[in-house]
């Protein structure tokens, strides 16, 4: 049933994803000059160096490992690694912030000494530090060249979006952003067998092989109930580089809020005038859509706005509250750890602090409160406000920059749809 559609580094799209198209590429000039006077030979670089000039150590931190000890086990004495990490401040590369698990390599000189010359430590799949150990001491942070590619995928709904995204082999965050995209529009936690989607989206690779993750959503068409729903990302602010989702008619698929202050989770109590309070053992009103989440989730702003409350109380717990206009507040209750004080100003989707259980609850979640004009209500039954609309002087470039993609998410819808006709015949 699922078709995938591999678009590697397709023309058609690069003419319009020029500007998002670049390759970051390692900043050691100083290597790369002397691999440029070598001879011309097949030669193995990895992190700037020509890797037949030394002996190689690949190894990963182990429990109990610290830098010192990693050192010990190539002839670097106590003294000599007291000296390495005076020479480098914490600010560059903290010695002490090795964590097990984590990839190292370390060159050493090929002479009869054979002592360390650099020590790699990878941060992650991009970002790594060498720390130079040779006559110079220093360290300096750095990034394996990154290519993005342009691909292109379709799938129709069986059981699940994340279902269909995992069988088809795709990057679950691909879930979670198509989750986002549509908050407003499409519930995909009641999403129809036969639902379909085309995506046109970007992926970073590390040396042109290596999977390094998602890197945007470009282009989306989702077909939910026999009704086709776009989305198409486009730059509003030149000046600070901010996307932002729109239909084929430059709709904006954004609201003024967001439709949950976590990601893609489920409502656990919703608001109404009378509960069973799980801790009090009474019945109550609960004023306020409680969704269950992991300890730790990111709570999200639902609105721009400016922090009124960020306190503690026996029954809130940590609590943030947020005045977003004179008509509309919020509040987010419960949570582990509080991430903005009082007076700070806060966008859309802004990391406010993040899922627990303090307070009067029996198990993490976020109790999100909205008041208009000073009244709570159930957000999910008031008549919210749209997102600023797309400025009129961009709409001719945004159908310009949309067109190609458009034609390309229906060609393949058109081929899709005939799948769907054979299939079912
Ligand atoms: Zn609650």
């Amino acid at each position: 049933m699922i078709k995938i559609y591999l678009a590697f580094l397709c023309p058609f799209i690069l003419v319009f994803s020029c500007q998002n198209n670049n390759s970051t590429t390692d900043t050691n000039t100083k290597e790369e000059s002397q691999i440029a006077k070598a001879p011309v030979e097949k030669t193995i670089k990895a992190y700037g160096f020509t890797l037949k000039h030394y002996e190689v150590v690949n190894d990963t931190v182990s429990k109990g490992d610290f830098f010192g000890s990693i050192m010990d086990k190539h002839g670097v004495t106590p003294r000599e690694v007291y000296q390495i990490t005076q020479s480098i401040p914490d600010t560059i590369f903290d010695f002490k912030r090795i964590n097990v698990g984590k990839p190292y390599t370390i060159l050493k000189n090929k002479d009869s000494l054979a002592k360390p010359y650099a020590f790699i430590y990878e941060h992650n799949k991009i970002d790594y530090t060498k720390v130079f150990l040779g006559d110079s001491i220093y360290a300096e942070r750095a990034k394996k060249p990154v290519t993005i590619k342009t691909r292109t995928a379709s799938g129709v709904i069986n059981s699940s979006l994340s279902l269909t995204i995992d069988e088809a082999g795709l990057d679950y965050m691909l879930t979670n952003r198509l989750a986002d995209i549509y908050q407003w529009t499409i519930d995909f936690f009641r999403i129809q067998k036969g639902d379909q989607f085309k995506i046109v989206f970007k992926e970073k690779y590390i040396n042109d092989s290596i999977y390094a993750g998602l890197e945007s959503v470009d282009a989306v068409v989702f077909i939910h109930e026999n009704e086709p729903y776009y989305a198409f990302e486009y730059e509003v602010d030149s000046l600070t580089g901010r996307t932002e989702y729109f239909d084929e008619n430059a709709k904006t698929l954004r609201r003024f809020f967001l439709k949950a202050p976590v990601q893609y989770s489920r409502i656990s109590s919703r608001y109404s005038p009378r509960r069973f309070h799980p801790v009090q053992r009474r019945w109550k009103a609960h004023k306020g859509t409680d969704y269950a989440a992991s300890r730790g989730t990111p709570i999200w702003s639902t609105a721009d706005g400016v922090v009124i409350k960020s306190s503690y109380t026996r029954g809130n717990g940590n609590y943030v509250k947020i005045k977003h206009t004179n008509k509309y507040t919020t509040q987010y209750l419960h949570m582990t750890k509080r991430a903005v004080k009082v007076g700070q100003r806060v966008k859309q989707g802004e990391v406010i602090g993040y899922v627990g259980s303090t307070g009067l609850a029996t198990g993490p979640h976020v109790c999100y409160r909205f008041w208009v004009h000073g009244r709570q209500v159930d957000p999910y039954k008031q008549d919210l406000p749209d997102a600023k609309p797309m400025p009129e002087s961009i709409k001719s470039s945004y159908f310009e920059f949309i067109s190609n993609l458009k034609t390309k998410l229906d060609q393949d819808f058109l081929e899709m749809e005939t799948q769907v006709a054979n299939s079912s015949s």
